[in-house]
């Protein structure tokens, strides 16, 4: 089992594997950035699953599949037949901008995909192509529909902001509950790549919004989760997560691994260390000891809400948010 310094148990394993993407994201990557990873620097399916094994091994039970742009990597079905035929009890999930999901969304769930998070910010497509930098919408809710059509479960993520999609909040809400879909709205989170221009909604004043429309109780949190649940009287369950508090760090049970190899013990720190070599190699037992290592070293919480002004540094494509 894995325990950091402050014994949460990490458990749960986001990969990601690209930070290219098909969309340009006002919040996330306005622009294409100046300098790529090398394609020759990715590891390779089979490496990453040299060190999900480990993972795996030392008691990961969820991973989730995310980039950049997840889809935009071939043969991502073989990858998570892979991971499932290792363990066909592993929660494996995958958050994708789902513009690529008709056509693939079957073959992803026959290889054992169980859940996808999609972002949908808007259900208008000027507003869509405002936000993503092209025209995303229909081929966005077509994959919707496919994935509910296949059986995958889904969950929606918005990022509300301010005089962009503000108005949308209760719309997409809508959208998500007629789907039987949750609904999650992720507080804009400031880091140096997003659009300066750009202010995002915080969790009151989205509250206030809703309570307009719908009366609802407060769960606060559920497990590792780092959303705030409300649930409406009809028994639907929407949630916020807000990063510029630090409420959710205490139970947090999450690393990430880059398509580089870094491993990451906490999305607002730049601290990594890599286990590229090692499963180039096949020096497992030194790449488990880096997953020891970096696990050991997790932040007790982050700093979004910190009082020295400084926003993250690293992209949220890199990472995979
Ligand atoms: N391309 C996929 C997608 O958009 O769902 C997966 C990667 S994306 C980086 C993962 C999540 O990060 C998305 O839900 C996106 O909305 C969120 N995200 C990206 N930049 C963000 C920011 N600055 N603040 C809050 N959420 C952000
Ligand atoms: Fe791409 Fe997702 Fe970032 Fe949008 S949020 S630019 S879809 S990685």
């Amino acid at each position: 089992m894995l325990i950091d310094s402050y014994n949460r148990v990490v458990d749960y394993l986001r990969v990601s594997v690209t930070e290219r993407c098909n969309f340009r994201c006002s919040y996330c990557m306005p622009e294409k950035p100046f300098s790529w990873v090398p394609k020759e620097n990715l590891l390779s399916f089979e490496e990453l699953f040299e060190f999900i094994k480990i993972a795996i091994d030392e008691g990961v039970k969820k991973i989730r599949i995310t980039g950049g742009e997840p889809l935009l990597r071939e043969d991502l079905d073989k990858f998570i037949k892979m991971i499932y035929d290792y363990s066909p009890s592993i929660d494996l999930a995958m958050t994708t901008n789902a513009y690529l999901l008709k056509g693939t969304a079957q073959r992803l769930k026959d290889a054992g995909l169980k859940r996808i998070n999609v972002s949908i910010d808007t259900l208008k497509s000027d507003v869509a192509q405002q936000i993503a930098g092209k025209d995303v919408l229909k081929n966005v809710l077509d994959g919707v529909e496919e994935a509910l059509r296949v059986g995958l479960k889904v969950k929606v993520n918005m990022v509300p902001m301010d005089g962009i999609n503000s108005q949308e909040i209760v719309d997409v809400l809508e959208y998500s509950k007629e789907r039987g879909m949750s609904v999650r709205f992720i507080e804009y989170m400031e880091n140096q790549h997003a659009s300066k221009e750009i202010k995002g909604l915080k969790s009151n004043e989205l509250l206030e919004i809703l309570s307009k429309h719908y009366s609802f109780s407060d769960d606060g949190f559920d497990g590792a989760s780092p959303s705030h649940y409300y649930t409406m009287d009809d028994g639907y369950r929407f949630g916020i997560i807000e990063p510029y508090e630090d409420d959710f760090c205490t139970k947090c049970n999450r690393i990430r691994l880059t398509a580089e190899g870094y491993l990451i013990p906490c999305l607002y720190f730049d601290e990594a260390m890599s286990i590229a070599d090692f499963v180039k190699r096949g020096e497992i037992k030194n790449a488990a000891l880096v997953l020891k290592e970096v696990v050991k070293n997790k932040p007790e919480k982050n700093r979004w809400g910190g009082d020295d002004g400084e926003s993250s540094k690293r992209a949220f494509y890199e990472t995979g948010g």
